[in-house]
């Protein structure tokens, strides 16, 4: 099979040939029709995680799977060949207290696709455990918009039904405009609440008002005096959907009394992840602070079930194609900033 391979940090990706992967018992191998290219794969590509992440060289990336089942292994129930599906990027060991409980996406023996095991960013990507891993998705979806719930969409669903519950009173200040904060926009906006989107990049404040973003601000521009003048109000929910400390800080100064911030994107390198904490704003306003990861299994069919019910509307997402060879430009272009919304490599 073709797949793009990370052979070298920050070096292109190289197209190359990998033996067509075999379906482990209970597992699938899944023929990839769409995967979507997330911040998290530049953080691996541009050796961001190397000290906390090893990787073989050929890694081959990508974790915003959707395709079909091309193969099951010995044992595979549930799942025929042409079924089409979705696959969360964390897959679930189905021993640990926290599997147990459902909740996989903080499970003891987490491994992820794309980062521990191998990714999309192929032809054939393989599964372990289809009975947990992979989720059905109806095959009117397009499978370049539904790629982002392998990852973007369904972190923020489970960030914004689970950890918090937002509703119409809500106003919801994103800090990061990039894949995983237009997805909370929209998670938010179908839920009614007032939105507010924090991005220097012109191209994302844009997109973020193409999908329906009340407010689109600059860092320079958003103080917390004027997010709240320009809510109307302080936000009651804040988000860090970049993973750096400025965006952080920006959501815990700005976050109502009695509010919840939310800490979603993961940070690179350095000290971009550290920040100090505003303690007594904290304890005085009671500022809830959470942090969220994917999204466990029955949140993630109540996010399939308000797709198939046209409550959740994904269609300003507007995703851009190309193939395995469109890559690395991507990658690169989240360097810069150049890179917006969602992109999709469909092999
Ligand atoms: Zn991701
Ligand atoms: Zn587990």
């Amino acid at each position: 099979m073709r797949a793009a391979a990370l052979t070298e940090y920050g070096r292109p990706l190289e197209l190359i040939d990998l033996p067509d992967p075999t379906p482990p018992d209970g597992g699938v191998v899944i023929r990839v029709l769409a995967c979507g290219i997330c911040r998290s794969d530049f953080h691996v590509w541009n050796g961001d995680w190397r000290w906390r992440m090893k990787v073989t060289f050929p890694h081959v990336l990508g974790h915003e799977c959707v395709g079909e089942v091309a193969a099951t292994g010995k044992g595979t129930t549930g799942w025929k060949t042409g079924d089409r599906v979705v696959v969360p990027f964390h897959l679930d060991c189905g021993r640990c207290p926290h599997c147990a409980k459902g909740n996989s996406n903080i499970c003891d023996n987490y491994t992820a696709i794309g980062f521990q095991v191998p990714g999309a960013f192929a032809e054939y990507v393989p599964v372990p455990a289809a009975d947990r891993n992979l989720m059905r998705l109806d095959s009117s979806v397009d499978p370049a918009v539904a790629a982002g719930l392998g990852c973007r969409l369904m972190t923020a669903w489970h960030a914004l039904h689970d950890q918090v519950t937002v509703g119409p009173d809500d106003r919801v200040a994103i800090f990061g405009g990039g894949g995983l904060g237009l997805s909370t926009l929209v998670v938010a906006r179908a839920a009614g609440a007032r939105t507010l989107v924090v991005d220097p990049n012109p191209a994302a404040l844009e997109l973020a008002r193409r999908n329906g973003a009340d407010i689109a601000l600059t860092p320079q521009q958003s103080q917390p005096e004027a997010i709240i003048a320009a809510m109307g109000g302080a936000p009651t929910i804040t988000v860090d959907a970049a993973g750096h400390r400025d965006a952080a800080g920006a959501g815990l100064a700005a976050v109502a009394k009695g509010g919840a911030h939310l800490q979603l994107g993961l940070s690179g390198a350095g000290e971009e992840g550290k920040f100090p904490l505003p303690i007594d704003r904290i304890v005085k306003a009671e500022i809830r602070v959470l942090g969220s990861v994917g999204c466990p299994a029955p949140s993630y069919r109540r996010l399939l079930d308000a797709m198939a019910a046209g409550t959740l509307d994904l269609s300003g997402l507007a995703p851009v194609r190309g193939g395995l060879d469109r890559i690395t430009s991507v990658l690169e272009g989240m360097n810069s900033g150049r890179a917006v919304g969602l992109t999709v490599a469909m092999p």
